[in-house]
């Protein structure tokens, strides 16, 4: 492999620098170096970041090819500056063995546009009575870390007690989908005003805090350590922030669009605007933004979920819920995070990338950009400004609510272990 010189970019938003990249590793971080047998990169002052790790990603193989594939989300990773994804267990059939888990694992490596960290479901076809074989999981050439039944609850107590207790012996964590399922029988939309005025089943703040604040005892109690998916009302900060203070080990993540949408969209009953959990109202977005900015929530996570068009393209209530959002989360992130002056470009680093790689054991992701380090590198054109397309998605889905809006910053380069998957926006 060939040495790249990227040079004149603004390592994590600081003063430009040139990056070497020496076959799959940052050889040297400086100032004038030399581009001797190197492809040059003029980065002419983009924003380079560590590879961002994103712990949330609905990639749909097997089973669900229509909606998306290993290879088909792995680009979609690319494109949007991810070197790592994190794929959810709710395939068909269910990711619940270490058969399974190895099968999505291989894929990802064949493929090669991003790694693909399986996640193994917490109980047996996510039905929630018995626990899935953990330790095989775990065993198994996937090396499973984290384990999630994502898109249901795990609302058996003593399952989930199980569960944390097994995970423990092993350092793993148990990713908690939080919707207490009795509470949120036909919910359709957020509870509160807009679900009143709509006539619209209504979804409460308590079926997802109530978990929380179950779950995060549960994980005190055995001494294990919790991730809550898709935070998105001010009350599950306010629980989390309270088990942080407590020493409990609880990590958080929130996605872009709840940093960025309220319940206000559903007036348009543009199912586009369906998702589990239901997007929120104004106050929540800024107790989120505000939550992720101090460090109570932790990282920032897609929960990408791809649907055919005909799953979505029709009336509200027989909806598919879920949006995707490889392609567009750095975008909304630097929207709703940087451009506001929550956080810089260390943060955003820190919260798409080092902190997911940790919590999710991702080796040789979110890593710091020095010399020495794999270079798993992604370079952002923070200057752009552009209407969101869905069309040159490289995702097979279309789901987005943001098409036609302007949204700011696009990735123009991404590397993995040196190798470039994308060039100039485009995919290699
Ligand atoms: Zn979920």
């Amino acid at each position: 492999m060939s040495k790249i010189l990227i040079r004149g970019a603004k390592v994590l938003g600081g003063a430009p620098q040139d990056v070497l990249i020496d076959g799959g590793t940052i050889a040297e971080v400086g100032e004038d170096l030399s581009a001797e047998g190197a492809q040059v990169v003029e980065a002419d002052g983009k924003v380079l970041l560590p590879g961002l790790v994103d712990l949330h990603t609905h990639l749909r193989e097997p089973g669900r090819e229509d909606s998306e594939t290993v290879l088909t989300g792995t680009r979609a990773a690319a494109s949007g500056g991810y070197t790592a994804v994190f794929a959810m267990a709710n395939t068909f059939p269910v990711a619940d063995t270490a058969g399974v888990v190895e099968q999505v694992w291989r894929l990802g490596q064949e493929h090669g546009y991003c790694d693909v960290q399986p996640i193994g479901a917490v109980t047996v076809g996510l039905e929630g009575k018995k626990l899935a074989e953990l330790g095989a999981m775990h065993e198994s050439a996937a090396g499973v870390t984290v384990f999630s039944d994502d898109g249901k609850c795990v609302d058996d107590a003593v399952i989930m007690r199980r569960a944390l207790e097994y995970v423990k012996a092993f350092g793993g964590v148990v990713a908690q989908h939080a919707q207490e399922p009795r509470l949120t029988e036909g919910a359709q939309m957020n509870e509160g005003v807009v679900s009143a005025e709509l006539g619209l089943g209504g979804w409460p703040a308590v079926a997802e805090e109530s978990i929380i604040a179950r779950d995060v005892l549960l994980a005190d109690h055995v001494g294990s350590r919790v991730h809550i998916c898709h935070l998105s009302t001010a009350g599950s900060v306010e629980i989390v922030r309270w088990a942080k203070s407590r020493g409990i080990q609880v990590t958080a993540e929130v996605t872009p669009h709840h940093l960025l949408l309220t319940d206000e969209l559903v007036r348009t009953y543009n199912p586009v605007y369906k998702v589990n959990p239901p997007l929120r109202t104004e106050r929540d977005v800024l107790a989120l933004r505000e939550a992720l900015a101090d460090g109570t929530i932790d990282i920032v996570a897609t929960d990408h979920a791809p649907h055919p068009h005909e799953d979505k393209d029709c009336e509200w209530a027989a909806a598919a819920m879920g949006m995707v959002g490889l392609e567009t989360a750095l975008s909304v992130v630097q929207e709703t995070m940087v451009d506001t002056g929550l956080l810089d470009w260390a943060g955003v680093a820190d919260r798409m990338s080092f902190k997911p790689a940790r919590i999710g054991q991702a080796t040789g992701h979110g890593r710091p950009v020095s010399a020495g380090e794999p270079a798993n590198l992604t370079l952002v054109d923070t200057e752009y400004r552009g209407q969101v397309d869905p069309a040159g998605f490289a995702s097979r889905s279309r789901n987005t609510p943001y098409q036609g809006r302007e949204l700011p910053g696009r990735v123009t380069h991404t590397w993995l272990r040196g190798k470039a998957t994308l060039v100039d926006g485009k995919l290699t």
